[in-house]
């Protein structure tokens, strides 16, 4: 008999990731907060929890992948939150990308229940969550994180250990700049490509596979140009990630000019009810500047 392994929050990255837990023959135990999510994962396989603790209670290793700070302390906390049904020995590893400093804290916590924690947040958008390929950043204690390990291998092919628990988290910070600046300079490339009257699939068949190529153009870029503004990630939380960089480098002192500009781009978005879109959907901002529209 396997041993059970829990799974909290299935969105759009982690019911991806619970998939590939049950599909490498894992016994999943699952809960989310709207219970109709958990529907599909238990017709493939997974058991549903009827609250995060009594997931910790039949689960010595959790999971967790829910949308900001506030979330992960509203699952922990509480009569039924998963620190209710922490002991000895168990094992909550965080795929969310959440405050480093936060972190820290929590981790504090379920180690006074005689627990333990690692941050875990990933890097790969729904692609990868769907296909178990994503990029894991691990912050915590080398034991735990082999403990993790076998699980996340199930969705994950680079596994980074890090660092002391919070570094995941930090590294996700830097993870962040390079998307969110690259995904400027493809917005750019593409509205200048656009205006210059360019074939925009010529061009992008010229270019990704050279120095300028990056993930954001290769997978982003096509769906820029068809005006998919689907969601791999939404520019809410997008901009979540972007505050806690902010937040992050304000207090390290360190300029990110970059990623301030593309913060505020971002936040025009939202004030105009785009928030719900892709954060691919920043090539809007740079339209409504210039008067030109890229595709379609
Ligand atoms: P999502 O599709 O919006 O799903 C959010 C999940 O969190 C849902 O299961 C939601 O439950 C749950 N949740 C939110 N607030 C909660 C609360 N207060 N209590 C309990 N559950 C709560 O988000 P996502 O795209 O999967 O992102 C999840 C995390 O992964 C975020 O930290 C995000 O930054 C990170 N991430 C996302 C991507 C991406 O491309 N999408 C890539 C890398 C990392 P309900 O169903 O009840 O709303």
């Amino acid at each position: 008999m396997p041993a059970q392994i829990g799974f909290i929050g299935l969105g759009i990255m982690g019911a991806g990731m619970a998939r590939n837990l049950v599909e490498n023959g894992n016994d999943v135990v699952v809960w989310n907060r709207t219970a109709s999510r958990m529907e599909s994962l238990v017709e493939a396989g997974a058991s549903p929890a009827t609250s995060p603790a009594d997931v910790a209670r039949r689960c010595s290793v959790v999971m967790i992948c829910v949308s900001d700070t506030p979330d992960v302390d509203a699952v922990l906390h509480g009569e039924s939150g998963l620190l209710a049904g922490v002991s000895n020995g168990s094992l909550i590893v965080d795929h969310s990308t959440i405050s480093p400093g936060a972190t820290v804290d929590f981790a504090g916590e379920a180690a006074a229940l005689g627990g333990s924690w690692i941050d875990a947040p990933v890097s790969g958008g729904s692609e990868g969550a769907a296909r178990g390929t994503l990029s894991i950043m691990v912050g915590g204690d080398e034991s735990d994180v082999e403990r993790a390990r076998p699980y996340m291998e199930a969705f994950g092919t680079t596994i980074t250990h890090v660092g002391p628990v919070g570094s995941g988290q930090k590294v996700k910070i830097v993870n962040q700049i390079l998307v969110v600046v690259n995904q400027l300079a493809v917005s750019e490339a593409l509205l200048f490509a656009q205006a210059a009257g360019l074939d925009l699939d010529a061009t992008l068949d010229a270019v990704t596979g050279g120095a300028a190529g990056s993930w954001m153009l290769a997978n982003r870029g096509p769906q820029m140009i068809e005006r998919d503004w689907r969601p791999g990630f939404t520019i809410d939380l997008q901009q979540k990630d972007l505050r806690l960089a902010l937040e992050a480098a304000d207090a390290a002192g360190t300029p990110i000019p970059g990623t301030a500009l593309v913060f505020q781009m971002y936040r025009a978005l939202q004030n105009q009810g785009l928030g719900g879109d892709g954060n691919h959907a920043l090539v809007k901002a740079l339209e409504k500047m210039s008067g030109i529209e890229v595709g379609g």
